[in-house]
């Protein structure tokens, strides 16, 4: 066969594992029905552990040369209680960056080029070929209609949610949770920023953060039962949602709209079963979850480093490949179960430990940092909201003094908190 694997989709998840597996000399056919660089709808906020990736792979400088700032800081306000932090980590020690997906996938598709694997662009895959149950290959036209078929022992899908190669396979589905939300989005021109802003108010999260060429981008998640009616008015609604934070609102009022809002509906949460003979999955066509947490593009580069590996292993006889990929499907799972369960909850307006957690927090700065740490995912999930940890937490605060005013309690604006931890007593000593 001419090629050991074909993937199909080239953007955050395809591109990197073609690159990946180039690097490691194999013959790779790359496809996809966009040309690049283009936009898809998806914002583009990019965690420290998959600016780690792009530092590795060598193309962290090309993101940063493509005129996009680096993020450092970090402000999340619940319902008007604000902590502040930095998204920087020792570990990672590397900013945040928020590249275009214009300008992320073209970097990302010319690695891939570069590392010798072969792109085809405007092309677009109908079928996937089979032998009995095994995929053995694809077929698809290109922009000028002819038909073309390509064999490969692996058949990647990198293409997206609705992936054709998982609706073929019939991949098995697990952990599925419905959609909890929509979210709207645009750019603006001469807001000024200090890092990433993100505020909770009730049926609604708000974000705005620094993206290429000095623009800003404002995002809004609202909760699924909302959709239909936002969608009538989508600016005026849009306006309405951020003027729950007067602060950014006034920024926007005196900046200038620079594109069109892009929406994002029926975001659904689920894994799929990664592979099966001749076929595997990476990115969003084989773990999806809520945009909330933008976790999307660092698990893809993940993943990508999982399945490349694993089918080195399998190839290089390492590793029986079938062993390798369920491997790949464990490493996976276990990378991103804790995040899994956070961005269900977020997407969901349920905030583990909420307003109780946010106030105990306020003037520690090590286990705020560590706080913020848990959604850009250098602080573990499990353990910094295990009850123990938020007991511990809340009962620093306590010591701290008398003096420190207790989270305000309004239930009519309050939105739907869990707090693991159920005992308020030390909030009555204030
Ligand atoms: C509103 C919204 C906001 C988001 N914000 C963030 C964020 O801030 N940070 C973050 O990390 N993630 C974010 N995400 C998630 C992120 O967009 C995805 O996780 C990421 O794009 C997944 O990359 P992928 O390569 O798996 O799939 P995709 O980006 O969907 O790419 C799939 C590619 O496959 C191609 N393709 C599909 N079918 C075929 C076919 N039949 N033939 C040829 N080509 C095909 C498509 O053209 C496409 O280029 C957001 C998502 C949404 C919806």
């Amino acid at each position: 066969m001419k090629y050991d694997a074909i993937i199909v989709g080239a953007r955050a998840a395809g591109s990197p594992t073609a690159m990946l597996l180039a690097h490691k000399g194999y013959r790779v056919l790359l496809v996809d029905k966009a040309h690049f660089p283009s936009d898809t709808v998806s914002t583009h906020y990019i965690h420290q552990p998959g600016v780690a990736r792009l530092v590795s792979w060598g193309l962290l400088g090309k993101v940063a040369d493509s005129n996009c700032p680096p993020i450092s800081k970090a402000t999340l306000d619940i319902d008007s209680t604000v902590i502040k932090g930095s998204s920087t980590t020792e570990e990672f020690g590397e900013d945040a960056y928020s590249p275009r997906r214009r300008v992320l996938d073209k970097i990302l598709a010319d690695g891939a080029l570069e590392a010798g694997a072969e792109l085809r662009e405007g092309f677009s895959v109908d079928q996937i070929l089979m032998d009995g149950e095994r995929v053995i290959g694809i077929r698809g036209f290109t922009r000028n209609g002819s038909v073309v078929k390509e064999f490969a022992p692996v058949v990647i899908g990198a293409d997206g949610v609705r992936s054709l190669v998982a609706r073929t396979v019939r991949a098995r589905t697990y952990d599925a949770k419905r959609s909890f939300s929509c979210s709207y989005y645009s750019y603006w021109s001469g807001i000024a920023m200090e890092g990433a802003e993100v505020y909770v108010r009730p049926r609604r999260i708000v974000a705005a953060w620094p993206t290429n060429d000095d623009l800003v981008i404002v995002f809004v998640e609202l909760p699924r039962d909302d959709c239909e009616e936002f969608r009538v008015d989508i600016e005026g609604n849009f306006l309405k949602a951020i003027q729950q934070v007067p602060g950014l609102a006034a920024r926007v009022s005196l900046a200038r709209r620079e594109e069109r809002f892009y929406a994002a509906a029926d975001l659904p949460n689920f894994f799929r079963r990664p592979f099966e003979p001749g076929w595997a999955l990476v990115g969003d066509a084989g773990y999806h979850r809520d945009p909330v947490t933008a976790q999307g593009i660092t698990d893809a580069f993940r993943d990508a480093e999982l399945l490349s590996a694993a089918i080195n292993n399998g190839y290089s006889g390492t590793q029986p490949l079938e062993f390798a990929l369920a491997d790949y499907e464990r490493q996976r799972n276990q990378a991103v179960k804790g995040m899994y369960w956070l961005t269900c909850r977020l997407a969901a307006h349920r905030i583990p430990g909420g307003r109780l957690l946010l106030w105990a927090l306020k003037g520690d700065q090590a286990e705020t940092n560590r706080f913020i740490g848990t959604v850009v995912g250098t602080s573990s999930i499990s353990e910094f909201f295990s009850p123990i940890n938020l007991l511990r937490i809340i009962g620093k605060r306590c010591l701290r003094g008398k003096s420190s005013s207790r989270p305000a309690h309004d239930p009519s604006t309050k939105p739907k908190f869990t707090t693991p931890v159920q005992s308020r007593n030390c909030l009555h000593r204030t």
